[in-house]
């Protein structure tokens, strides 16, 4: 069997550490490992506009957001098709059918889509396209025969959901879809990044995130501003290191090249957390030093991103070549459905 691997994001928003950390590294990754068949990237308009219906100009100017974020974090579009997820009509038609396999009852236990639908405050008017995004999403995934989706942890509901149309798919109308599996980080911090409000996950949504595109002065106000343990007060006080954002960033981005280069009196983090757990190490050093891993983290990143701000034509040429590709896979696998569903009629 081939490997497929795909992913995508919601242009609700740039992207985030927590996009890094948890999908964007990765994905880097296996472009460069090259142990692949395709892989597809793909920019979530449709998916944006069931909880931003009412802000299609936000989903607009964020497409091309995205689409720098990707570039700038340095997916190649020779080694990766980039697409619009709009664009490939197909999709739809897929959503529709996928649609009679999964029950009202199904989705709305999906743990993902009920803290949205509580953050979003829908009450009781849930639109029906946010409710049934995931159905979407598995035409998304199935459409391309994608076998590896690596995605952050709210999203393994998701893959869930795709992998139980595909079997219930598979039995009615005889195997047709591809099942797709998850890829999370291994890190576990990695999996969910906490906001620099230290509550829920860093999120679009929420306003809580560091951007890949902020600017240095910015990354250091967020920095400075984020909360560490309430109970650390004076430097000399023990302190907590689990529920620390700091720490759980410096888990995320640091290694020990950075201790070598920013902190050399440690080796590593274990002798940081240490220190801190002892008590005898300020808030102030440690910001400090997760300011300038991030630094390190989102330099090369700013300096792609200007490259391809830049020049704007080619990012367009770029979604145009990819999305084109994209479309041919997809109505491929469309013939197949409909072949299978026998609603092929003029075949
Ligand atoms: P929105 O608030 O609009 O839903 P988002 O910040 O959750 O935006 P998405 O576009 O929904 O971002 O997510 C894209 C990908 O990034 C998914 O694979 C998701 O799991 C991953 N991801 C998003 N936020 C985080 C995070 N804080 N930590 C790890 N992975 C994340
Ligand atoms: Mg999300």
């Amino acid at each position: 069997m081939k490997k497929i691997i795909l992913t995508g994001d919601r242009p609700t928003g740039n992207l985030h550490l927590g996009h890094y950390v948890g999908s964007l590294k990765k994905r880097v990754e296996l472009q460069n490992e090259g142990d692949y068949d395709e892989m597809y990237v793909f920019i979530a308009d449709t998916q944006a506009l069931t909880d931003n219906f009412n802000n299609p100009k936000k989903v607009r100017d964020n497409v091309i957001e995205i689409a720098l974020d990707y570039l700038s974090v340095g997916l190649n579009p020779k080694k990766v098709t980039i697409f619009i997820q709009s664009m490939i009509s197909e999709l739809c038609e897929l959503t529709m059918y996928y649609m009679n396999l999964v029950t009202l009852s199904r989705l709305e236990r999906n743990p993902t889509v009920k803290a949205e639908i509580k953050q979003k405050s829908f009450g009781n008017s849930i639109p029906m396209g946010f409710l049934s995004y995931p159905i979407s999403q598995t035409a998304d995934i199935t459409a391309f025969d994608a076998t590896v989706v690596p995605v952050g942890e709210d999203q393994l509901p998701m893959l869930e959901q795709a992998r139980d149309i595909v079997r219930s798919f598979n039995n009615i109308y005889g195997e047709t879809l591809v099942e797709p599996k998850a890829l999370i980080p291994d890190s576990v911090v990695c999996r969910r990044l906490p906001g620099t409000d230290g509550k829920a996950k860093m999120s679009k949504s929420l306003g809580n995130c560091i951007y890949l595109k902020d600017d240095s002065k910015t990354v250091r106000k967020k920095v400075m501003g984020m909360f560490t343990d309430p109970n650390h007060i004076r430097v000399e006080d023990p302190g907590d290191t689990k529920n620390n954002t700091v720490f759980i960033y410096l888990e995320a981005l640091c290694t020990d090249e950075h201790f070598k280069k920013y902190l050399p009196q440690y080796k590593n983090l274990d002798e940081l957390k240490a220190h801190y757990e002892k008590g005898g190490l300020g808030d102030v050093k440690i910001k400090n030093f997760l300011y300038e891993v991030i630094e390190d983290t989102l330099t090369p990143i700013r300096e792609r991103r200007k490259y391809y701000e830049e020049n704007i034509d080619l990012v367009y040429d770029i979604l145009k070549e990819g999305t084109k590709k994209a479309k041919r896979h997809a109505s491929e696998t469309l013939k197949r459905v409909k072949e299978a569903m026998l609603i092929d009629y003029f075949e």
